[in-house]
């Protein structure tokens, strides 16, 4: 069936909703979500979003400016952070006007608690940035999103897995999707003026990660196969604190009320590596000392090794039960229902886990896709939120700065869409544009194969987690590509049990399979090639697995991947916007020698 709309937005996460509120203010437009639209994973964050309020103490943008471009490790583009920083205020009270009930001050403003590489003065302590709704931030902030869409009359298609991008022939526009009524099996052409991918995250690649089952990265499998690039896939953010042999997240917002991380011999180790900020250093740089501790035979249970045998312990006794109830109810539940540890009462056996994925598609600052590295862009294709790479984060994200970034950039995406959207010409189907999902589909349904997607993803997740994850080296590397090619070859030969129409889950999860697989080796391919350590991308080749330095002078560019004919993914690069190249009047010296890279410390 032929479904139109003018604008349609692909996942009902924050990024997604925002950007359908501002572009429902000027044309139609339908959602369309494999998820009901509050079951997002933006509805499982915690800990908070940044905006230089300055509610609880002094703080400036600027500030909050030069933390993300120091935290991303200077592989941000600076003006796209200025605009993530500059924004946020407004769009925060943006979204308190919408509704959303923040944690608040005793005077009745907006609270704010501390976050891992948040500062006031450049780096001189850590401010307390992040808003917050006690530890359901992200929560409230979805279903607000929510609400706002269906006033506006915004078209839901719930349970709707979106299969393909369409564009012409040359790439240089898009003219729609194809999507799955997973309730009833067909599959449908939604031709649009305007597509907008919003689909968040793609950590369910590793074995250990904090990210819901949805969380397959479906976009980048089909942004990949469309023939399109993808950014900085290689840098993945592991989040210190997993609930070890978990990874269900707990929040940074932990440390940032006082929680603090011990090892075996009950040193608060991050003291050692990182003496201002401490416990509330970035998160790449908190996740690699703890492993260095559990490797180095500090880890609670001394074995040197990483995985479920090992932990160390995030303690939360000092905050009281009480405390812990009021401004941390969520995580002192996760610890007591799936490790049976009250928090109160004892440590938190922690380690990283998958968690964020810096790279994605590639945008330029209204979320229009870039169709290649020299930054040329698709007519009518957006993107939004986790899936997109604008780039703010570089390659490392602050905590708090990813709920800013969907709202920011979500709003940014539905202001210029509305914006433009009558000035933007429907373009023509092309002839059976079904025909490459009917192929797939018919192909797995078909197939008589002995390969099940459950165990092959289960192998997946665990060669990426042991060769990609917080430490990598040639060898590891090299070693994930053999076994990830060596899987795709397996896939050719996958079966499934499940034959009909009606929510066939065994034929989606199948679908999202080839999808992980082929982004896993951008990723993987990515890594290989950077021989540098940058953020979270961490390079141990030197001797004795010395990490490798960070090289400006080779590296201080953005990687875009692709598919090739062959199946081969091809690297290309781009540069980094650094402010230093586009000076603008009235910015003093200064300031470009704040924001120029240089060696991080905390
Ligand atoms: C446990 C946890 C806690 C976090 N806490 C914080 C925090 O405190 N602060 C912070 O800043 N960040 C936090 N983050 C990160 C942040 O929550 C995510 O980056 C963010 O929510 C992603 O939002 P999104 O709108 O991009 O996508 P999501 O909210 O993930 O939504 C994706 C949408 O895409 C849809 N979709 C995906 N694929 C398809 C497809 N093929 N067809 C149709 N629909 C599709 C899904 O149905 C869903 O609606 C946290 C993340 C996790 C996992």
């Amino acid at each position: 069936m032929l479904i139109s709309h003018d604008v349609v937005i692909v996942g009902s996460g924050a990024a997604g909703l925002y950007s359908a509120y501002w572009a429902s203010t000027k044309a139609d437009v339908a959602v369309f979500s494999k998820l009901f639209p509050t079951r997002s994973h933006t509805g499982a964050a915690q800990g908070g979003i940044g905006a230089a309020l300055g509610n609880e103490e002094e703080d400036k943008p600027l500030w909050h400016w030069f933390d993300t471009v120091k935290g991303g490790d200077y592989l941000g583009d600076q003006d796209a952070q200025r605009i993530l920083c500059y924004d946020a205020p407004q769009t925060i009270y943006e979204l308190e006007h919408f509704g959303v009930p923040f944690s608040r001050t005793k005077e009745g403003r907006i609270a704010q608690r501390p976050f891992g590489g948040h500062t006031r003065n450049f780096g001189e302590a850590a401010v307390r940035r992040a808003c917050y709704a006690a530890d359901r931030t992200g929560h409230v902030i979805l279903h607000t999103l929510y609400e706002q869409c269906v006033k506006q009359q915004v078209h839901f298609y719930s349970e709707f897995q979106v299969l393909d991008v369409i564009l012409s022939e040359d790439k240089k526009k898009c003219v729609g999707i194809i999507a799955q009524d997973m309730l009833s099996g067909e599959t449908h052409t939604v031709h649009a003026k305007v597509v907008v991918f919003a689909t968040g995250g793609s950590c369910r690649n590793f074995a250990t990660t904090s990210n819901c089952q949805a969380n397959t990265g479906d976009a980048f499998g089909i942004i990949l196969r469309a023939g399109l690039p993808l950014e900085d896939l290689e840098f993945v953010q592991f989040h210190p604190t997993g609930l070890s042999g978990l990874g269900i997240l707990v929040t940074e917002g932990a440390r940032g009320e006082g929680g603090y991380l011990t090892n075996s011999e009950g040193e608060r180790f991050m003291e050692r590596y990182a003496p201002t900020v401490k416990d509330l250093a970035p998160r790449d740089m908190v996740a690699q000392c703890m492993y260095k501790e559990v490797l180095e035979g500090r880890g609670i249970k001394k074995t040197g090794k990483i995985g479920a045998d090992d932990w160390v312990y995030l303690n939360l006794m000092h905050l009281g039960k009480e405390e812990l109830m009021k401004k941390l109810p969520e995580i002192s539940d996760f610890a007591t229902t799936y490790l049976g540890i009250k928090p109160w009462d004892e440590p938190v056996p922690v380690m990283p886990t998958a968690h964020y994925i810096m790279g994605g598609i590639p945008t330029d600052n209204d979320g229009r896709v870039k169709l290649n590295a020299q930054g040329d862009i698709v007519e009518g294709l957006y993107a939004a939120g986790e899936c997109a790479c604008v780039s703010v984060h570089g390659a490392n994200r602050l905590g708090t700065n990813s709920l800013l970034d969907l709202v920011v950039f979500g709003r940014r995406v539905g202001l210029h869409v509305a914006k433009n959207v009558d000035a933007i010409q429907l373009g023509d189907l092309p002839n059976n544009p079904q025909k490459r999902v009917d192929d797939l589909v018919d192909t797995i349904k078909s197939s008589e194969g002995k390969e099940r997607s459950g165990a092959l993803h289960k192998e997946l997740a665990e060669i990426m987690m042991s060769n990609v994850s917080v430490r990598r080296t040639h060898e590891t590397l090299t070693e994930a590509k053999e076994k990830v090619l060596e899987l795709r070859k397996r896939y050719q030969d996958i079966g499934i049990d499940d034959k009909g129409d009606v929510f066939n889950t065994n034929l989606l999860e199948a679908i999202e399979l080839g999808y992980m697989i082929d982004f896993s080796l951008a990723q993987i391919e990515g890594a290989l090639v950077r021989k540098e350590s940058r953020g979270a991308h961490l390079r141990l080749d030197g001797p004795d697995e010395e990490k490798l330095p960070r090289d400006d002078e080779n590296w201080m560019k953005h990687t875009y991947a692709s598919l090739n004919d062959d199946g081969n993914i091809d690297l290309d690069y781009g540069t980094v916007y650094l402010i230093q190249d586009h000076p603008e009047d009235g910015w003093e010296e200064e300031l470009f020698e704040k924001m120029k890279p240089k060696e991080r410390k905390y």
